[in-house]
């Protein structure tokens, strides 16, 4: 077996993992690079192996950075299955198509500005390339058994770190590799706990959190607290969100908030349409959630539904407070960069993140103290106030995975840690090797290992 790092090193993005076994060629995640340019370029220059040449894909789960490079793949000549559990292939279905239609408006919109250093500025795939794509999916059920090829099989097991998320085992010859995904948190409101893992010989660990604690403080408790100032002052609670995972996950605190008398009465807007698509899927996958029939309705009706671009920018022009969830959850694009450009500037108002935000985006730059940001061409001033529920986070944090790892059975050979930024992924290997005495590596992009049976 020989394994390839092909992104998700140094980096919490462009995860992508080629794995070559039993004379297959299976790549696991096909996520797009996103924040810093010279990570943002890798999406654009030709993917290190020929993906004609590649035999099947397995997705851990749907958020962009693990699946938005499937419709490049694919157009360029990828031709074999890809495997994700249901949840993944339904949201998919929706993630996708919009990642290529906004790719599709930004080019339009550079275009038409003409603040686009190339030019003219292309989409980097489009809607249709990202419908073709979602031909290829093959959804299957977690903890079943699924040959990829002779002698080799895969298994998808619960991650809990959004629907539909899994960890991918791969085994061959008795050996068995096994790829953390995204790993979900053990006592979440929402999602249930990641599965404890068994038996590796070879681990893939991600590392978003690997140097960090999570407040102790409840998300439930801060967002009240953030939404009960913003309103006292007659200001907006502007809060960008990834509109899978996130989006659910901050409508069902807001309901209880709202039912437990903690905030005002005041108007709460969902506008994003895939944020409204993946609430549904969210709420027909009973069982793989905490969530009832009842609290998923309630969640849903927590919030007004904004469809149209117009009624879009009908919000930039209301008064008084109100509370707007809008993509994306690091203001890299999508409808919440409007919100920025009209809410940012008035020290009334509340920007509040609800995940983690990569080096290199807006969401990163404000959260750490900028005072402008950049959007379409123009410099918006940030003068509201800027909060962070990490509480609310989907990603274990250090001492999270660390609990996780310690479920293994025995020691894997030799563990990776992956998916986090430089920092992070050094801090929690010198916690593997001190605190678990295992085997444990940072692999750098493009680093090539054989794994001898
Ligand atoms: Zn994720």
């Amino acid at each position: 077996m020989r394994l390839q790092f092909l992104g998700g090193t140094g980096t919490v993005t462009g995860s992508k993992y080629l794995l070559e076994v039993g004379g297959l060629r299976v790549l696991v995640d096909c996520g797009l690079f996103q924040g810093w340019k010279m990570l943002r370029l890798r999406n654009r220059a030709p993917l290190p192996v020929e993906p004609a040449s590649i035999d099947a894909v397995v997705l851990t789960h749907a958020h962009l950075d693990h699946s938005g490079y499937l419709p490049l793949l694919v157009r360029d000549g990828f031709r074999g299955p890809v495997y994700c559990t249901a949840g993944t292939a339904e949201l998919c279905g929706v993630l996708l198509p919009d990642s290529g239609r906004l790719q599709e408006e930004e080019a339009n919109y550079a275009n038409r500005r003409s603040f686009s250093r190339h030019d003219p500025a292309l989409p980097l795939y489009t809607e249709a390339d990202a419908y073709a794509c979602l031909q290829r999916l093959v959804p299957g059920d977690f903890e079943r058994d699924l040959p990829l090829g002779p002698g080799i099989g895969l298994r998808l097991r619960p991650a809990g770190h959004i629907l539909g998320a899994a960890m991918a085992e791969i085994s061959f010859g008795g050996r068995r590799i096994v790829f953390s995904g995204d790993l979900g948190r053990p006592h979440d409101p929402v999602m249930k706990p990641p599965v404890s893992p068994g038996r590796a010989d070879w681990l893939l660990v991600e590392s978003t959190y690997g140097n960090r604690r999570h407040a102790p403080e409840d998300a439930q408790a801060q967002l009240g607290r953030i939404i009960r100032r913003t309103v006292a002052q007659s200001g907006v609670v502007l809060i960008p969100t990834f509109a899978v995972g996130r989006a659910q996950s901050l409508l069902y605190l807001i309901h209880r908030l709202r039912a437990e008398g903690e905030i005002p009465q005041v108007p709460v807007y969902l506008n994003s349409p895939m944020a409204l698509d993946a609430t549904e899927i969210f709420v027909r996958h009973q069982g793989e959630h905490r969530l009832d029939r009842a609290q998923c309705e309630a969640m849903c009706r927590s919030a007004i539904a904004v469809q149209s671009a117009e009624e879009s920018k009908a919000l930039n022009r209301q008064r008084g407070p109100m509370i707007i969830l809008a993509a994306s959850g690091m203001a890299t694009g999508g409808r919440v960069l409007h919100h920025l450009k009209a809410f940012a500037p008035d020290p009334r108002n509340t920007i509040v993140f609800s995940g983690y935000q990569a080096g290199g985006t807006r969401g990163a730059a404000i959260l750490g103290g900028a005072r402008q940001v950049r959007i379409h061409g123009e410099d918006v001033p940030v003068h509201a106030g800027v909060e962070c529920l990490s509480s609310l986070s989907a990603h274990a944090d250090a001492d999270e995975i660390l609990e996780w790892l310690r479920g293994f059975v025995a020691p894997p050979r030799q563990t990776f840690v992956v998916h986090g930024e430089p920092d992070a992924a050094d801090v929690l290997r010198r916690r593997i090797a001190d605190e678990l005495g295992w085997p444990v590596c940072v692999p750098d992009y493009l680093q090539s290992v054989e794994l001898n049976a």
